[in-house]
């Protein structure tokens, strides 16, 4: 131990020679680190001063020419150009594949509210917990209308053993109606049931695409409840997300598809904070 202490200190004490050397003006490479306080710190201003003055000699000293000095300054303008090109190409194409361009707002939808009777097969009457999501779904019984829709949910409390309802079903049309209240658990989304609001969607055929009608009443639903419950996009999700189920089938399918409508629903949701 006593060894290395020495050996320490006369590296300290040699460095301190080089550096005092250094100041002469000859060539420095390495100079003092180890030495407190603020006087480190001017001396590190000290040193960095000197590497500037000493580059410049270096440049002058090696006689760069106007013309070299040209071709650098050109070439490095050229390099930030296209680091800049590059940037707004990224971002600019990423914005183009986002959204749908549908000129949407959060504001709240023409709801036709028609409650489901209380029943142990479409509304329980649960309270839920706090909202932390919203679930999108598709009947999966294509042309079938919203109000079809409504109207097997509330005829299951006659008892077939089915349970199955959703908070809203949006028609072919873009009708959006009400089935079960916010508040209150539906038998939608499975073990998600007690935490999130459930959007049944119609679809005219077995491709599971939905009407431009359909679509845009979609988005405004799902941001409007978003919204009405402090939710961003992330939080709004598929059946497939909770169960593995293919459901929705054209969001599930078709994986851009999903990202543009979450895209449309951030976007009427900025929109409506405006
Ligand atoms: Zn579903």
């Amino acid at each position: 131990m006593e060894q290395k202490d020495e050996v320490q200190k006369s590296t300290g004490q040699r460095n301190i020679e080089e550096k005092t050397v250094g100041s002469k003006g000859a060539e420095i490479k390495n100079t003092v680190r180890k030495t407190a306080g603020s006087k480190k710190k001017r001396k590190r201003t000290k040193k960095r001063k000197r590497n500037r003055k000493s580059l410049w000699q270096r440049i002058r000293g090696a006689e760069l020419d106007g013309k070299s000095l040209l071709i650098g300054i050109g070439f490095g303008a050229l390099l930030v150009l296209l680091v800049v090109l590059g940037i707004f190409r990224c971002s600019s194409s990423k914005e183009e594949e986002k959204t749908s361009g549908l000129d949407l707002d959060a504001s709240e939808p023409e709801i036709s509210v028609q409650l489901l009777d209380v029943n142990e097969y479409s509304r329980p009457g649960t309270e839920t917990d706090p909202i932390t999501g919203i679930v999108i779904h598709y009947t999966a019984n294509p042309g079938s209308t919203a109000q079809a829709n409504r109207d097997y949910f509330n005829g299951l409390q006659d008892g077939h053993g089915t349970s199955v309802s959703s908070h809203f079903v949006v028609g072919l049309q873009g009708e959006i109606v009400q089935c079960v209240p916010t508040w209150e658990v539906a038998y939608a989304s499975n073990e998600r049931n007690h935490d999130t609001i459930s959007i049944e969607c119609c679809h005219p055929d077995e491709t599971g695409v939905f009407t431009d009608k359909t679509y845009a009443s979609m988005v405004q639903l799902t941001a409007f409840l978003c919204r009405k419950f402090q939710l961003n996009e992330e939080a709004v999700i598929r059946h497939y997300d909770v169960t593995g189920k293919n459901c929705p089938k054209y969001f599930v399918e078709k994986e851009e598809a999903w990202n543009v409508f979450k895209a449309d629903v951030k976007a009427a949701l900025e929109k409506g904070e405006k």
